[in-house]
């Protein structure tokens, strides 16, 4: 062990200009060069004399024919001649200032050589070869990131050069029956073969241990943290009268769900713990989170708290803030804050908020401003979480004082990713619908079927029910995206009779007249609603039961199916008609799985693996952590099993009490600083 932590010095051939260059990259010690992992590999297959092209890097394979010659010339620099015979044919292969390979060959070796090749002379200039071995079908070669001046070739040589003494230093990290149960190569075999493999499959095999002791350590890492996180944050348990709580949950309009229920408990039991909560709760749209945000508030509130609701829209704002007073009737006071209050409004609530006349505020971005002061601010909840950016949803919870914080978020994230994006984070989950609910039906058509769609919300309308119109999107430019809007409009208005009256959202409206175009839509004023996706979160209008999507194959399936979750609110039939013209299998494939699944979690992870974690978190600030070899998304199925794997080595203390963990525990405490992972 003690060797591995040698500085790289100790290598032949590390100067002190040398070591610079490796420290560069991070690699200090013998362990670091060990561990510092191609990022990837160049995959040569042998060709035979009559494939190879002029000019083209090639390998071959031949056999030593003489004794290879070295001829100097002047300031170190050499030539290697070796002459080699392949498939009967004499061909020389040259390397520059690689004199000391000679002693490595022997007459009547197979070799293999990789290469530009040169046609006309029959000859090869490589920069390595190496000795050939029965199953060789190509030639593997590890290609790492450089910085300055270090050159691959003296990397490598570094590489192998520890390899041959110290790799048997390294102690065998993951327990013997981990490696069993997985079908792991040792760290022996593995470490080798990862800088020099000799086949594909051992490189994968190779690959899959290492990515898997990688993410067992990442986890390992995740589940330290949040235990100590837990035992080190005190103070803000909430005390408040249970009975009036259950009065109030008796008092709802429907009974709760198994699974509100549930996460309800996990709730409530965070906010009467001194731990400051920090929990992500998911659910499916539709699936009853506000409900469960306000039993909570509400107990925070009877504790004496402060509370906050901040959300992404205005709209949606005022409908929280509606739908919340209805349930708390006058119990409690609610104020409403959004860009759209202004002057002495404004101030009035501010003012409100500050000598704690208010119990719980609902509102957008306006919450987070410099003039907003709570008085007591200990619980806040922020809706659709993932519209936030990591700086916003702290300045809202720096407005409190050890705040309890509960992130919801309709966009289903797969559990795994959810942890590992929030690692220091409880994640409840609500997995169950309120029952009644019919199962939308979701078509998928082309647009020479619009005369037929036409027809078929005309029906609905006329069954009292109303429709939204969903425009394509275009990302990269709002103005086209509006355009795109108004002209669906137009047309719409055009060819439905004129008894059926169409309205218009979309972002460039200002909030007035949005908030004007939903309460119509609401109050069935307007019974057809075409829109951009700004309609996508939240919104609740029970009435509408058809969604007609253009150029669905444009959107992520979370988008889509949060799209589609505007409709199926209520206890009738709904339908939602994407319109898709998708080129190529995988956009077909996804369009299938939207009329197959209305499962978003199953919609989430196919996103996942075909979009990748962008859709999820925003592209510009994923907040996910960077893995040496191992990738989120690619190595998902590996990333739960370390994660289960992990929880059981927490939940036993097996690092301390199990020795068949000696190693893995060593190699977790070098590591392992605290909170360095997530900020
Ligand atoms: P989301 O999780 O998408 O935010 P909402 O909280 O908007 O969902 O709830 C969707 C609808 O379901 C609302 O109209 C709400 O009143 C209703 N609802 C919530 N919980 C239940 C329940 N347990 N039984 C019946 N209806 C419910
Ligand atoms: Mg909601």
């Amino acid at each position: 062990m003690r060797l591995l932590e040698r500085s790289v010095t100790t290598l032949k051939g590390v100067g002190e200009k040398t070591e610079e260059q490796l420290n560069h990259l991070n690699i200090y010690t013998i362990r670091d060069l060990l561990y510092y992992f191609p990022f990837r590999y160049n995959i040569h297959k042998i060709k035979r004399l009559h494939e190879l092209i002029h000019d083209e890097t090639v390998t071959i394979l031949g056999k030593v024919l003489f004794e290879p010659s070295v001829t100097y010339h002047g300031r170190g620099r050499s030539r290697l001649v070796i002459m080699i015979e392949v498939e009967s044919v004499t061909v020389k292969a040259v390397l520059f200032n690689r004199a000391f390979l000679k002693r490595q060959l022997s007459v009547g070796d197979d070799i293999l050589l990789t290469g530009k090749w040169d046609a006309h002379r029959l000859q090869i200039t490589a920069s390595y070869f190496k000795k050939y071995e029965q199953d060789y079908k190509t030639s593997i070669q590890a290609i790492y990131s450089l910085s300055g001046n270090l050159k691959m070739s003296r990397l490598r040589g570094f590489i192998r050069q520890a390899l041959s003494s110290y790799s048997k230093d390294l102690p065998e990290y993951l327990p013997e029956n981990y490696l069993v149960t997985y079908k792991l190569p040792t760290i022996h075999e593995a470490i080798w073969t990862i800088h020099f493999p000799k086949s594909q499959v051992a490189l994968k095999h190779a690959r899959r241990r290492f990515i898997y002791e990688e993410l067992l350590l990442f986890q390992l890492k995740m589940l330290h943290l949040q235990k100590e996180k837990k035992e080190a944050t005190v103070g803000n348990a909430k005390h408040f009268d249970p009975r009036k709580l259950q009065d109030f949950i008796q008092a709802l309009p429907f009974s709760l769900t198994n699974a509100q229920r549930r996460v309800v408990n996990e709730i409530l039991s965070d906010l009467k713990s001194p731990y400051q909560m920090n929990r992500l709760l998911q659910g499916d749209v539709g699936s009853g989170k506000t409900v469960v945000a306000a039993i909570n508030l509400y107990a925070a509130i009877l504790a004496g708290e402060q509370t906050a609701l901040m959300v992404p829209t205005e709209i949606l704002a005022e409908q929280h803030a509606n739908s919340l007073q209805d349930l708390f009737q006058n119990q409690i006071r609610i104020a409403l804050l959004t860009g759209s209050v202004k002057g002495k409004r404004r101030e009035k609530i501010l003012q409100d908020i500050k000598d704690q006349k208010i119990d719980l505020v609902v509102g957008t971005h306006a919450l987070i401003q410099d003039d907003v002061h709570f008085h007591h601010l200990g619980f806040i909840v922020i809706d659709e979480q993932h519209r936030f950016g990591v700086e916003q949803r702290r300045m809202l919870r720096d407005k409190g004082l050890t705040p309890d914080v509960l992130f919801m978020t309709a966009t289903p994230i797969p559990r795994t990713l959810a942890i590992t994006a929030f690692g220091d984070m409880d994640v409840s989950m609500i997995d169950e619908l309120p029952a009644g609910r019919k199962e939308i039906e979701t078509y998928w058509v082309t647009e020479q079927m619009f005369p037929r769609i036409l027809r078929f919300i005309e029906k609905r309308v006329e069954a009292g029910e109303q429709a939204y119109v969903i425009s394509p999107l275009i990302e990269e430019s709002d103005a086209l995206d509006i355009q795109n809007a108004v002209d669906l409009y137009e047309n719409l208005v055009k060819v439905l009779p004129n008894e059926i009256k169409v309205g218009l959202m979309h972002g460039r409206l200002s909030n007035d007249e949005k908030e004007e175009v939903m309460k119509q839509f609401a109050q069935n004023d307007i019974q057809v609603l075409v829109s951009t996706t700004v309609v996508e979160v939240g919104v609740n209008i029970p009435n509408a039961t058809v969604m007609v999507i253009y150029d669905a194959e444009r959107f992520g399936l979370s988008q889509l199916h949060q799209l589609r979750g505007r409709i199926g609110r209520g206890n009738k039939q709904s339908y939602c008609i994407l319109i898709a013209n998708p080129e190529g299998e995988v956009g077909r494939e996804r369009m299938k799985i939207m009329t197959e699944t209305t499962d978003g979690f199953k919609l989430a992870e196919q996103d996942l693996k075909l979009r990748g974690p962008g859709d999820f978190f925003g592209k510009k600030q994923s907040g996910l952590p960077e893995f040496q070899i191992a990738d989120l998304i690619r190595d998902y199925r590996a990333l739960e099993v370390a994660r289960k794997d992990a929880e059981e080595i927490v939940d036993n203390d097996l690092l301390k009490k199990d020795p068949a963990y000696e190693q893995l525990s060593k190699l977790f405490y070098s590591t392992y600083s605290g909170d360095e992972i997530l900020s």
